[in-house]
């Protein structure tokens, strides 16, 4: 990791993990989990020790996404031991709970289910930890912004105004809570006709890039619509284990996080 996302002292952080990046959005649907996924195993294709907390309480699609079924044991009741797939140590509350069963927590009892998730899962020793945040900005990103050591977050939106406007606050949020924002990923940027060629910008175009030149962050990357992305996420197989152009696009993006 670069200097630049040294951690700071905080008392939120599993021992032997360096670093931890959040992943947030404004608006839910916007590919965050899906780009969560895809950079986990990417940087893990490149060689790092990676785990992914999946953090989206409400939505927990991590399991589903690496064609997880098992669920996490504590043989010794105290400490959790993680999931492993495609390379990846991975947890997520998803994998507590049957997968059609929605979450109505009360904040304290949110808040003590994420520390867990945090500090009681032998995470073992990492270069970095993904969160996969829930969409918006509420009690999750409070938390772990004020409790836990963010190296930094990434914000991912479409292009869409209303995605956009939404991901301008879980900016302003990250900034009020001084978690460094390192980059902005614009996700859904295009759509090209398997047939034609064409390319359509079904949810506008050019509003992330232009976000992120207004507030001086780097644009990551542009990632178009594409059905391998869906397909093989909804199979439990990211994108990013193949060969093809999505598995090289975020091979370049976990390139960025590694120096
Ligand atoms: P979020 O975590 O922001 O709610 P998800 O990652 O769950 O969003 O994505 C929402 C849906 O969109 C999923 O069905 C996912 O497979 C699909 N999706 C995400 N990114 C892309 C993409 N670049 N191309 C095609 N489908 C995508």
């Amino acid at each position: 990791m670069g200097g630049h996302m040294q951690p700071q002292a905080g008392p939120m952080k599993p021992e032997g993990v360096k670093a931890i990046i959040a992943i947030g959005s404004g608006k839910g649907g916007v590919g965050k989990s899906t780009v969560s996924s895809n950079l986990a195993v990417a940087l893990a294709r490149a060689g790092k020790k990676v785990g992914l907390l999946d953090a989206d309480i409400h939505g927990p699609s991590q399991p589903r996404m690496f064609g997880i079924t098992k669920r996490p044991a504590s043989p010794d009741g105290k400490t959790i031991e993680p999931l492993h797939a495609h390379g990846v140590t991975l947890m997520s509350v998803g994998a507590m709970l049957p997968e059609e069963k929605a979450v109505i927590w009360r904040g304290p009892m949110l808040m003590g289910a994420l520390q867990q998730m945090l500090m009681q899962v032998a995470w073992g020793p990492l270069d970095v930890l993904l969160i996969d945040l829930p969409p918006g900005t509420g009690d999750v990103q409070l938390t772990l912004g004020q409790k836990s050591q963010l190296a930094g977050a990434i914000v991912v939106s479409t292009p869409q105004d209303v995605a956009l406007l939404d991901a301008k606050k879980a900016l302003d949020a990250f900034a009020t809570l001084k978690v460094p924002v390192l980059g902005l990923i614009e996700n859904m940027a295009v759509f090209t006709c398997p047939h034609c060629g064409k390319d359509s910008h079904i949810f506008g175009h050019g509003g992330v890039a232009a976000e992120a030149e207004r507030l001086s962050l780097p644009l990551l990357a542009q990632l178009p619509i594409d059905l391998d992305t869906r397909v093989s996420g909804d199979a439990g197989t990211p994108v990013a284990l193949g060969d093809g152009l999505m598995a090289e696009a975020y091979a370049k993006l976990a390139d960025r996080f590694i120096r």
